[in-house]
Order: structure tokens, then sequence, then C-alpha cells
């Protein structure tokens, strides 16, 4: 090990994945973000919800839940007909170490950003700040030399690579070395609206809030309600931005809807056509999606487990690696133990020690994802999604970090 010597490492992708290794990885390191959008990249303003095992990790890194406005979830509630069918209460934090968060995308995303880029004095921690260069993508790269080709034509050496390029990865072939895995569609389509709570009362007018969005009933549920005739339609919902505004999913089959988006899940969705679908829910929920000012669809899609997650000095993190729907809510979660997992790149790591050590995050890191993205593939068919998220709670929720997983299975002592 040489003391003080620093990798130079280049990150592919600002967005989740991205933003939480560079925090990660800059104590120690020198790092630069290349993002091919512009600083205002479009991330939604919809909902995220952070298990656990995500806000764990967060947690260790300085999130701050203020600044983030994140609302603690308490349990899951399944609705039909407006009755409460089950309410499971769930004290995370005493089980887990954390609760679950509920929080705006974009408000999640800025608070990535400042723990990425702020100054070390500010987050009382060693290194300097990450770099994010905007409006350039890598359009090539060399895994095994750590060679990125940029888009403005030059090309970058780089001790590691982490491509966190997203669902539509341009780098994970390179990596898996075979054109055969990219994300396809599951036949699920998902509507997303973030309302503001102040909307949504004007909207009501005389009539009584729902049960699951009033702050004294709803007593910080993520709240999951199933359509009344049975169909497979069902909508999540749960308060964000310190409970100023509701997220709402709204997720059916594809065949239902006709609308066809695929490639960005910013797209705009069709306002009437969401209320069309989801409006015979109840007159209550029929005016709240009508007070949403902005609404996203995306066809969900999900990817084939890969063979391989490394290659040479390079990573896949994040969707590049694992894309797969929300029906357990565990994306961006497993985002950010992919990136926890480069804390293995240790202060002193030296150049050729870089393979070898990508293997290991890898060892943990693939198997995991596999069980949950198989969990998550058995919630497409039935839709029943709060009773195999409660089912699956000790396995998604209990995951601790890389030097804990490696210590469970190997017996080798965490740092
Ligand atoms: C409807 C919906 C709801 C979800 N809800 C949840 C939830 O509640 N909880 C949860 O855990 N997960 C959830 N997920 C999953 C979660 O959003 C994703 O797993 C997560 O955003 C993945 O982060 P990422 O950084 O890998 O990708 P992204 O956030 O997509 O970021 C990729 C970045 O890379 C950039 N990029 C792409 N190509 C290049 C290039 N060639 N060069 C440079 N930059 C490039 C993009 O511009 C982007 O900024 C949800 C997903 C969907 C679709």
């Amino acid at each position: 090990m040489i003391n003080g010597h620093k990798l130079r490492v280049v990150i592919v992708g600002s967005g989740l994945a991205g933003l939480t290794a560079a925090r990660i990885l800059r104590e120690h390191h020198d790092v630069t973000v290349y993002e091919r959008g512009s600083e205002e990249v479009a991330t939604g303003g919809q909902g995220i919800m952070i298990a656990p095992n995500g806000v764990k990790i967060l947690d260790r890194i300085g999130y701050d839940h203020g600044r983030a406005a994140a609302v603690p979830i308490y349990g899951i509630r399944t609705y039909k007909n407006g009755n409460v069918l089950e309410d499971v209460g769930m004290n995370l934090k005493s089980w887990f170490g954390a609760d679950s968060l509920a929080q705006k995308r974009s408000d999640f995303r800025d608070e990535l950003m400042r723990l990425a880029t702020a100054p070390s004095s500010e987050l009382g921690i060693l290194g300097d700040p990450a770099k994010i260069v905007f409006d350039t993508a890598a359009t090539g790269l060399n895994p095994d030399e750590g060679i990125v080709t940029l888009s403005d034509g030059s090309t970058i050496i780089a001790d590691v690579v982490v491509a966190a390029d997203g669902i539509h990865s341009r780098l994970r072939n390179i990596v898996v070395g075979s054109e055969d895995y990219f994300a396809k569609k599951t036949g699920l389509t998902c509507y997303r609206v973030a309302v503001a709570t102040e909307d949504a009362k004007k909207e009501l007018g005389d009539l009584p809030p729902p049960h699951w969005w009033e702050p004294n009933t709803y007593q910080n549920r993520s709240s999951v309600i199933y359509a009344s005739d049975d169909s497979p339609r069902f909508i999540t919902a749960y308060p964000i931005r310190n409970g100023s505004y509701f997220n709402l999913s709204c997720i059916l089959k594809t065949q239902e809807s006709s609308t066809s988006t695929t490639e960005s899940w910013n797209a705009n969705g069709d306002h009437a056509k969401l209320i069309e679908l989801f409006g015979d829910f109840s007159e209550s929920i029929r005016r709240i999606l009508s007070a949403a000012k902005e609404v996203k669809v995306w066809e969900l899609q999900d990817l084939e487990l890969l063979p391989t997650w490394t290659r040479g000095r390079t990573m896949l993190i994040g969707d590049a690696a694992h894309a797969m729907t929300p029906m357990q809510g565990q994306g961006a979660n497993l985002s950010i133990e992919d990136a926890e997992s480069l804390r293995l790149l240790a202060p002193g790591t030296r150049r050729e020690e870089v393979e070898d050590i990508l293997k290991l995050a890898e060892s943990i890191r693939r198997p995991r994802t596999a069980h949950i993205l198989a969990e998550t593939r058995k919630s497409h068919a039935n839709m029943k999604v709060a009773e195999r998220l409660t089912k699956n709670l000790d396995f998604n929720c209990g995951y601790d970090g890389i030097y804990a997983a490696l210590e469970a299975r190997d017996g080798v002592l965490g740092s």
C-alpha cells in the first residue's frame, strides 16, 4: 500500500448510483463524473422510497434527511373499496437500524449531489470534492486499460471506471462482451404523479379526503390501493417533501394502456388517460389525480441477470447492472449498495490491485441482486406487491454493507 496514493476514478453517469459512488470514493481518491445531460438533467419530481438497507448506507455518508425533506415510513397498508385490508406496522429502525424514507426524487438527487461535490470541510471528511462534467457522454471504453472516450472525441485514462449509465447503458455490452443484454418490457406500465396536498384539497372540495391521505389517519404508512373490480391495477401512495406532496404510482398491465413510452422514464403521460384508467377507484382518487400538474409514464422494463458486472478495471453499478421494476422498491437501494461496495478500494489501493477488488465486490453484489430480481419478477404476474415486500423484509433490509457481507460469507473482518 502506498500511503497518500490516490486512484484516478472516472464515473459515467450522475444518477443515484453514480453520485453515491462519487461520495464514497471522493474521500480517498480523485473522482470525476461524466454526465451526458446538463446540470438540470431530468430526474422527475415524483417520489422514491429508500428502504433501511439503503438508508443505513446513506446515514453513514452524512445524508441529511431534513435537507431532503424526507418522510419516515412506518409500515404498509393495503386498501380496497376505501377499506383497510391489512395494516402492517413496522418499527424498521429498531429491526434494521434505519427507517424507510419517502422522498421527492429531485430532492434525493440534490442531496446526493451535495454529498458528492460539497467542500470536504462542510461534510467533515477527507479528500476533495468530485468533479462533475455535464453535457459530456461516454461514447467508448477500453475496460481493461480504463480508457474512456468522450463525446468531444477526447480520451481519459483512469485506474477505475464505474459505469453508472442507467437502464439503457451504453457501456454494459462492452463490459459483458455481448450485444444480447438490454432492458426489455415487462408488460407493466406505471403512471407517476406528485400531487401538492394544497392543490388536492381544493380539488376535493367538500369530499372528505381518503383515509390514506390524511396525516391523522395514514400514520406514515405507504399505502397500496387495489382496484375495486379485482383487475390487475393498483396505486402506491406515500407522502413526500415533509408531507406537502403525495406520490402516486399507478400501475397496470400495459395492454390496458394506449400509451407507449419506453426510452425515457420522464416521458409525459396523458393526464386524461390516467384519469380514465384509474378514476374508477373512487371519486376522491379521481379528483386527486386531476390535481396533478405533471404526469409521467413509463413502460416498466427489466434486465436479465448479467453474466458479469466487471471487466478489467471497470465495474457496472446501478440500473446499468441490474435494472428491475419498482415492484419491490429495491432498484435504487441496490444502486446505493453497489456504490458502497466500492469502499473496498481502500486508501492506498494500487492500480494493479483494482481488477481483483472489483471482482470481490461483484462476488457479493451479483448473487444478492439475482435473488431480489427473481422476487421482484414474482410480483409481475399477481401484482401482490405489499405481501411480497413484507415476506422479503429481512433479506432486503438486513444487508449492512460490503464489509459485513464479506465477514458473514468469508469470516473476513470488516473495517
Ligand atoms: C416508476 C419507477 C419507480 C421507482 N421507484 C423506486 C423506489 O421507490 N425505490 C427504489 O429503490 N427504486 C425505485 N426505482 C428504481 C430506481 O429509480 C433506479 O434503480 C435508479 O434510479 C437507478 O439509478 P442509476 O443511477 O443506476 O440510473 P439513473 O438514475 O437512470 O442515472 C443514469 C445517469 O447516467 C447518465 N448517462 C446515461 N448514459 C450516459 C453516457 N453514455 N455518458 C454519460 N452519462 C450517461 C444519465 O443521463 C443519468 O443521469 C423506480 C423505478 C421506476 C421506473
